[in-house]
C-alpha cells in the first residue's frame, strides 16, 4: 500500500469531527493493506513503532528535522524555523517546504507503508557516534521522496507527533468492521486485545487466520494482559449479597499496580504499569527478587508495590511510592524506603493460562509460589462469611494507613480488561466528600482571570470516558488545588498539545480557551456529583433539556499528572451514574 495514499486517509481522520466517521476512514483503510504490511500500519495509525508496551521511543529530536527538511529542500535553517514559528507543526512545515522545494526530483521511489515504517525504526535504531548525521540523511531521503502531504505525515511520524486521535477502542471497531462487523466479532476482538494489548498482532492475525484465529489467541510472556478492574458498594452488608454469604476480602494498598512476567530460562523480568507502561527499570529491586523469589520456569504474576518500613509496620502512600518513579534517585530512595511487592494474583504459569480458572485456585497456587517473606509478599485477606466479619476486617485496615479492603469472588475468573463484581472495592470515607476519588482526562484549559490568565494558565476543562462510546464526557472545571510548580508544568504540558478544534472523540457543550489532544489524567477529589445541563457526563441526546452530571467543588490531589494512567483508564461515565446512585443512598441512609 502506498504511503501517498495512506496520507490521504491521515488526512480525513484528521478532518472528521465524529469518532464513527473516524471508524469508518480507519477500517477503509485498514481493509486495503497487504497481510504483511498490516501490523505496520495499525502501529504508525498509533504513532508508535512496536507495541506501545514495548516503549520504543520514536528517534528524531525537533532541530534535527528542522534540518532535514532546510536540506530536502534547499533552504536554509533560519527559513525553515521561521515557518516553524508561524505553524507550531513541524509537518505544516515540511509540507510548506516540499511544496517550494528548490531541488525536485532528487529522487522518483515511491514511498509504500513498510518502506516508510522501516526506515523510521532504522531512525529510532541508530545511536552513538555520528548517529545524528545519520537520522538526518535517512529522513532527508524520506522527505526528497515524499509527496507534498506525505512529507506532513513522515516528519510528524518521526517526531512522534502524528496523533491522529482514534484511540484502541476506535481502532478495534474499525478491524471488527473489515471483518463481519456484528457484536459478537466486536467482542471477540476486545477478548483479544484484553489478553495480549497488542492491535498490530491482533490485525495480523484477523487478516491471516480469520476469528478463527483471534479466537484461539492465548495469553503470551512479555506481552501485558489488560488489568482487572474492581466495581464499587456502599456497604459490607450490600458486598456480601453480591458475593453469595461468601468472599475473600483482601487489604486495598495504596501503591503501584504491576504485572510481572517472568522467564527464568532467559533470566528475563519485565514489569507494567496499570496502564501497561514498561516499568521493569523503575523498580530495580522488584525485577530482582522476581527471578530469585518466584518457584517457576515461567510466570505472570500481579501486585502492588508499595514502601513498607519493615520496622515501624507502616505503608507509605501512592505520592511517595511515585516518586521513586521519578529517574533521578532510584538508588538513593530504595534504600531509604524499601519497596515490597504484595502479590494478589496470578495469570499465567510454566505454559498454562490461569485466567480462566477460579480466584481461589489462582490464590492458592500464587501462596506455593513464593514463600512471602522477602521482598514479594502477598496481599493480606481474610475469607468472610458475615458483615461484621468485613467490617471489623475495614476498620483494622484503615487503622494502619491503607485505603480500605478490595473483595474478591471466590470462583470468579480473571475477568482482563473489565470492572466487574468479581472485585468490589470499599474505601473510607469522609464527611461530607465523595468517598472516592476520581480520574479526569484533560480536554482543554482556560486562562483564567487577573494574575492567571497574564501567567498563561487558569484552569482545566476535564472529562470522563465514556467506554461504550469511545469518547470524552466533560464532567467539570478544575480551578482549585494548583499549586505555582504544577501549574507552570500545566502550562508547558498543555501547550504542546493544544488543537485548533474539539477533538473527534471529544464531547462538550461548553468551550475552553484552548483544546488540547485527551493524553494527560489528574485525579480529583469533590464533594458531591450533581446533576448539570452544562455538562455531557452520562446526558442522553443533544436536546438542550437533557441534564448531564458533574462535579462539585472538584479539587487537584494528583501531584501533576497521573503517569500511571491513560485517557481510557479515567473514571467512565457509567462508574459516575453509579457513584451518583451510591451518594444518593448513602444520604438517605444517613
Ligand atoms: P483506585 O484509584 O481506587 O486504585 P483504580 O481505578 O486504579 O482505582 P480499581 O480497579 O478501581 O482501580 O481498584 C483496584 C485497584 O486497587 C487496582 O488497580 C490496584 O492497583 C489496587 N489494589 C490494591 N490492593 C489490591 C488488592 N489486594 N487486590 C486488587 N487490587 C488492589
Amino acid at each position: 500500500m502506498l504511503f501517498d495514499e495512506v496520507s490521504t486517509y491521515y488526512e480525513k481522520l484528521e478532518n472528521t469531527s465524529s469518532r464513527l466517521g473516524m471508524v469508518d476512514i480507519l477500517s477503509e483503510m485498514l481493509s486495503k493493506a497487504k497481510k504483511e504490511e498490516i501490523r505496520n500500519l495499525v502501529y504508525m495509525t498509533q504513532g508508535v513503532l512496536a507495541p506501545p508496551f514495548e516503549g520504543v521511543q520514536m528517534g528524531m529530536a525537533e532541530k534535527f528535522a528542522e534540518r532535514s527538511i532546510a536540506m530536502a529542500s534547499g533552504f536554509s535553517n533560519e527559513e525553515v524555523v521561521a515557518v516553524y514559528r508561524k505553524t507550531g507543526d513541524m509537518g505544516l512545515t515540511a509540507e510548506e517546504f516540499s511544496k517550494k522545494s528548490k531541488l525536485r526530483i532528487m529522487s522518483k521511489r515511491r514511498l509504500d507503508v513498510n518502506y516508510v515504517f522501516n526506515a523510521m525504526l532504522k531512525i529510532a535504531g541508530t545511536s552513538g557516534l555520528g548517529s545524528q548525521d545519520a537520522k538526518i540523511k535517512m529522513l532527508v531521503e524520506l522527505l526528497a521522496a515524499s509527496s507534498h502531504l506525505e512529507a506532513r505525515y513522515v516528519t510528524r511520524f518521526a517526531l512522534g507527533t502524528l496523533r491522529l486521535g482514534a484511540g484502541d477502542a476506535t481502532i478495534l471497531e474499525a478491524l471488527s468492521k473489515m471483518s463481519t462487523g456484528d457484536r459478537e466479532s466486536k467482542k471477540k476482538l476486545e477478548n483479544a486485545y484484553n489478553i495480549c494489548s497488542d492491535l498490530g498482532r491482533i490485525a495480523y492475525i484477523l487478516v491471516d487466520n480469520g476469528m478463527s484465529g483471534i479466537e484461539h489467541l492465548k495469553v503470551t510472556l512479555f506481552s501485558p494482559i489488560r488489568p482487572a478492574l474492581a466495581e464499587r458498594l456502599p456497604t459490607a452488608e450490600e458486598i456480601l449479597k453480591r458475593m453469595n454469604g461468601k468472599c475473600a476480602v483482601e487489604s486495598k494498598y495504596d501503591g503501584f499496580r504491576v504485572q510481572i512476567h517472568i522467564d527464568k530460562k532467559n533470566r528475563k523480568v519485565q514489569l507494567f504499569s496499570r496502564n501497561l507502561e514498561n516499568t521493569t527499570d523503575m523498580f530495580p529491586d522488584i525485577a530482582k527478587a522476581a527471578l530469585i523469589e518466584v518457584a517457576a520456569k515461567e510466570a505472570i504474576l500481579e501486585g502492588e508495590a508499595l514502601a513498607y518500613d519493615d520496622v515501624t509496620g507502616e505503608f507509605r502512600p501512592f505520592q511517595e511510592t511515585i516518586q521513586r518513579k521519578r529517574k533521578h534517585g532510584i538508588e538513593e530512595k530504595s534504600l531509604e524506603f524499601p519497596l515490597h511487592l504484595f502479590a494478589f494474583d496470578l495469570m499465567y504459569l510454566d505454559g498454562e493460562d490461569y485466567l480462566s480458572k477460579p480466584y481461589e485456585e489462582r490464590r492458592s497456587k500464587l501462596e506455593k509460589l513464593v514463600s512471602g517473606e522477602g521482598t514479594i509478599r502477598f496481599s493480606n485477606r481474610i475469607i468472610a462469611t458475615t458483615p461484621k466479619q468485613i467490617d471489623k476486617y475495614f476498620e483494622q485496615e484503615i487503622e494502619s494507613g491503607l485505603e480500605g479492603i478490595v473483595a474478591k469472588d471466590l470462583s470468579a475468573p480473571y475477568i482482563a480488561g473489565a470492572r466487574k463484581f468479581s472485585w468490589i472495592k470499599l474505601k473510607r470515607s469522609y464527611k461530607g466528600e465523595l468517598s472516592d476519588t476520581i480520574d479526569l482526562v484533560i480536554i482543554g484549559y482556560y486562562l483564567g482571570r487577573g494574575q492567571r490568565a497574564e501567567f498563561g494558565f487558569g484552569g482545566l476543562l476535564a472529562a470522563v470516558y465514556n467506554d461504550k462510546k469511545d469518547v470524552f464526557e466533560t464532567i467539570t472545571r478544575i480551578g482549585t488545588g494548583f499549586t505555582e510548580k504544577n501549574m507552570q508544568m500545566f502550562k508547558s504540558l498543555l501547550k504542546k498539545i493544544s488543537k485548533e478544534r474539539k477533538p473527534a472523540r471529544v464531547d462538550a457543550i461548553i468551550e475552553p480557551n484552548f483544546w488540547v489532544e485527551p493524553k494527560y489524567v489528574v485525579t480529583v477529589r469533590a464533594d458531591e456529583i450533581t446533576k448539570s445541563p452544562m455538562h455531557t457526563c452520562g446526558r442522553e441526546g443533544p436536546s438542550p433539556d437533557a441534564t448531564g452530571y458533574a462535579l462539585r467543588f472538584p479539587r487537584l490531589v494528583s501531584d501533576g499528572v497521573r503517569e500511571d494512567k491513560s485517557p481510557e483508564d479515567a473514571t467512565t461515565t457509567k462508574e459516575i451514574i453509579e457513584m451518583y446512585k451510591l451518594q444518593k443512598k448513602v444520604k438517605v441512609e444517613s
